[in-house]
């Protein structure tokens, strides 16, 4: 790399100068240029490689690459949690360009096999993905330089890829993130440059620039799509439906590169063979550009292709070949590693190198991709053809709200969902016409529908880099259930064309006494925080009871709601208009009740409804708290909930009034206090604080005696074998526990399982705790079962440890409680199934005796 001497003074009168010998260092000086177009950098007065691109820095030069290019069109498709708009990109010839929406809709007609192709006219549709991974900032600025080539190149190769494809580019996935990193590394660049691995450049500080504004994790979220990121980014991929997609990343700084294949073993099976093998022979293009510049790389190692929530794997359940890249991570400007010096432009220059020989590939593959597309969704519906699911039923009636989440989900996959005719009984379960729903099989999504639905307990490998599984259904804890036969399928109902939020209402008249909200709702927790925010009085039933109300019969859960009306502060017409508001935005039925008197179970009088206290939440989130499992949480709440909650540093519980909240909520980490702020944190707790504490955090309050946290014994492993050196990472990772769904048993009247309706529930096992239930019978709300296994792959040792091991356990302290989640029930916050368990620690802690 030629060395450039950064002049702070001059930065801007020199920066061309600088740009061009950067611009050298990218481009082969052969190459004939557009003297029209900047260079990235040129307008931003940044030195490009030297300097990282902030996103509105990219948006911008892009926008003027669009502007004055007749290659280049560009258009926002969505907008992040911090507003950023999200773009994509459309490089292809002129006149392309001028029928580039008759070239979209004749591409999907190929692709449904409704037209026949022809690849001497019809261009292949490349996807570029980058910096999905914010902090990841080689590829984001990669994008730029990617698109300068195309747009600025007269070569001939040039004109020829222009004709023949229509390339995508996704310049950056996650805009918050990338923000954040970008701003990390340019304030901490040197005058002199600093290649130390551990100067502060290379060193972010708490959260990072990875995830999104939640702290979210993008790449594991196109299967959840739970953020407007991956959202709006599925409708533009199934709008183009791309033969390729690349997903541009970096990984740690000691590596060098990396291109999919990954471990063959440790493929999908449901991604057909045949993608492996163009993978293959798209990755001889990458291994040849590569090769060139003496750049060293590595293939079919380290990673996989195994969960479809990533930007690699997703494309491969969706027709698409999705190709991960790896580069070894700078971070700042020029980092040291163990194979010697990396710049940032080196960085840059890889991925831009793979990303011209992956659209050189497609061109050459054209006829291929074409073909591999097309058969995948005839195949898929011969697949379906041969499976004796012929679709899947789910539903719960008292559960619309929580099923609404699950519909959007499927809705974003292009997933055809129909209604029921009329009610069904199958395999034991009810489902309704009116909040049930079916899938079929036999429809072009038919991998990704079983993929998402099917359970799975045998695996080729034992090895996964990411979960094993991830049933959908069961992680929303939803009823569901496959259809075997075909004559059922006549129960299909209409296709359910738009889909809405469920609107609740209030059922009887005006009451003097009072209103009930049942607590089996998914958003009860909502509708709880607003009534308490506002200062009214609302208890929660302890234990269930029904009532005939107008000759209709009502049964309300442990956990339902009693607004009464008497002693509020503000008048009963005004309750009710503010009920009727609540109800129709949460979508929660509420009931006016005639009398206090119930039929069956706790009067409205009884002391089994107890008032109900507004939470004032802390959530601890800084350095050595896992930013996931903190950013889990305040999605949760923030977000999905809409309840306030005070983000807290872990060192400044030691300098506030802990009173001025009742709640404390430690998520996942290691919590280490001094003396003097564990007295304090102790006496807030036995004044009556309620602490709810995830996974290992849980580390602490047992160091600190405040709970009983005691492994469960085990047989210890035949420690004097001999076992094979060349297999010790593999042996290790077979016994780690990677996203596993268990069945476990739980006790709908604790008030932690509050509005659960039923015994059992799906929980997600994600580590390697195996905590021993509670000595007090009243203590273990929640408890893996026996042969819990529901999907996923479990050990044959790990299948002993985890029976009959507690999942939550509840302990007291003086007057405070203390909430134990032995594992996560917020994962990736599509867990709604365990998350209402969580919510109810928050809110009910303080009740349990
Ligand atoms: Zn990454």
């Amino acid at each position: 790399m030629k060395k450039i001497i950064l002049l702070t003074l001059t930065v801007l009168v020199y920066s061309s100068v600088f740009s061009q010998s950067y611009k050298s260092f990218f481009l082969p000086d052969e190459l004939e240029l557009s003297k029209d177009l900047p260079f990235p950098g040129d307008l931003q007065g940044y030195t490009f490689g030297e300097w990282h691109f902030s996103h509105d820095q990219l948006i911008n030069y892009l926008q003027e690459l669009s502007d004055k290019s007749e290659r280049v069109t560009m258009w926002k498709y969505g907008e992040t949690h911090e507003n950023r708009p999200l773009y994509l990109l459309a490089i292809t010839s002129p006149d392309n360009q001028e029928k580039l929406e008759n070239l979209r809709s004749r591409h999907l007609n190929h692709v449904q096999n409704k037209l026949a192709q022809n690849p001497k006219e019809d261009p292949v549709f490349i996807w570029l993905g980058y910096s999905v991974h914010g902090n990841e900032s080689s590829p984001g600025n990669a994008s730029i330089l990617t698109a300068y080539h195309l747009a600025a190149t007269k070569s001939k190769e040039v004109k020829r890829i222009l004709n023949h494809s229509v390339i995508l580019i996704d310049p950056c996935l996650n805009p918050d993130g990338f923000t954040r990193a970008a701003n990390w590394s340019n304030m901490h660049i040197h005058n002199t440059t600093v290649k130390t691995p551990y100067d502060r450049q290379f060193r972010e500080d708490w959260p990072g620039g990875r995830t999104n504004h939640y702290w979210f994790d993008l790449n594991r979220d196109w299967l959840p799509a739970q953020h407007p990121e991956s959202q709006a980014r599925l409708e533009m991929f199934h709008k183009w439906k791309p033969h390729i997609v690349t997903d541009h990343h970096e990984m740690g700084s000691n590596s060098t590169f990396f291109f999919q294949p990954g471990v063959p073993e440790r493929m999908n099976p449901r991604t057909p063979e045949r993608n492996i093998k163009l993978t293959k022979e798209i990755a001889s293009y990458h291994a040849k550009a590569l090769d060139k510049t003496g750049t060293l790389y590595f293939s079919e190692e380290s990673f996989d292709d195994f969960y479809y929530g990533k930007g690699s794997t997703y494309p491969d359940v969706n027709g698409s070949i999705g190709i991960l890249f790896e580069q070894s991570r700078v971070m700042g400007q020029v980092i040291k590693n163990e194979h010697g010096e990396l710049s940032f432009a080196d960085a840059i220059n890889n991925h831009y190198t793979v990303s011209l020989s992956t659209i050189r590939a497609a061109i050459n593959m054209k006829t291929e991709l074409f073909s591999y597309q097309q058969q995948f969704y005839s195949k898929a519906n011969k697949l379906a053809e041969k499976d004796q699911v012929k679709g899947y039923i789910f539903g719960d009636e008292n559960g619309k709200v929580k099923v609404y989440h699950f519909l959007k989900m499927l809705e974003k996959h292009e997933i055809e969902i129909y209604g029921l005719k009329k009610n069904i009984r199958i395999n034991g379960k009810i489902f309704k016409s009116g909040s049930s729903y079916l899938v079929p099989t036999q429809q072009d999504q038919y991998r990704l529908i079983k993929s998402i639905f099917e359970k799975r307990t045998s695996f080729e490998d034992s090895v996964f880099y990411d979960v094993s599984s991830w049933t959908m259904p069961l992680a929303f804890d939803i009823p569901f259930t496959p259809v075997n036969n075909q004559r059922l399928m006549t129960h299909k109902g209409s296709k359910l064309e738009e889909l809405r939020m469920p609107e609740g209402k209030i059922y009887g008249k005006a009451s003097n006494v009072g209103y009930i909200a049942n607590g089996n709702n998914y958003n009860i927790h909502a509708l709880l925080y607003q009534l308490k925010k506002k200062g009214l009085l609302a208890k929660v039933a302890t234990k269930e009871f029904s009532t005939r109300i107008y000759s209709k019969e009502y049964h309300f859960s442990n956990g339902s709601i009693f607004i009464p009306v008497n002693k509020q502060k503000i008048k009963p017409d005004q309750l009710h208009e503010y009920l009727e508001k609540l109800s129709t935005k949460y979508g929660i039925n509420l009931v006016g009740m005639p009398s206090s008197l119930t039929d069956k179970g706790i009067d409205l009088g009884s002391r089994y409804f107890v008032p109900v206290k507004k939470p004032e939440i802390l959530l601890v989130a800084g350095e050595g708290v896992s930013s996931r499992s903190a950013g889990e949480i305040w999605h949760l709440l923030d977000h999905r909930m809409n309840i306030s909650v005070v983000l807290i540093k872990p060192e400044h519980l030691s300098r506030i009034n802990l009173f001025d909240f009742n709640t404390l909520i430690l998520p996942n980490g290691r919590y280490n206090y001094n003396e003097e702020t564990t007295k304090k944190i102790k006496f807030w707790l036995e004044e009556g604080g309620v602490m709810v504490a995830l996974e290992n955090a849980n580390q602490w309050l047992r160091k600190e005696d405040w709970i009983s946290w005691q492994k469960k014994e085990t047989p210890d492993e035949n420690s004097s074998s001999t076992l094979p050196y060349g297999n010790r990472r593999k042996r290790r990772r077979i016994n780690s526990i990677s996203g596993v769904i268990l069945e476990a048993a739980i006790d709908p009247t604790h008030p932690v399982a509050f509005g659960i309706d039923k015994n059992q529930m799906p929980v997600l096992k994600n580590n390697n705790s195996f905590i021993k239930k509670s000595s007090d019978p009243y203590a273990t709300p929640v408890t893996v079962k026996e042969k819990p296994l529901l999907t996923g792959y479990l050990s044959k040792e790990n299948k002993e440890k985890v029976e009959n091991t507690a999942w939550c356990l509840v302990g007291k302290k003086g007057k405070g409680k203390i909430i134990s989640f032995v594992d996560n029930p917020n994962f990736r916050g599509y867990w709604y199934g365990t998350n209402k368990l969580f919510l109810n620690a928050i809110f009910y802690g303080n009740i349990i005796r």
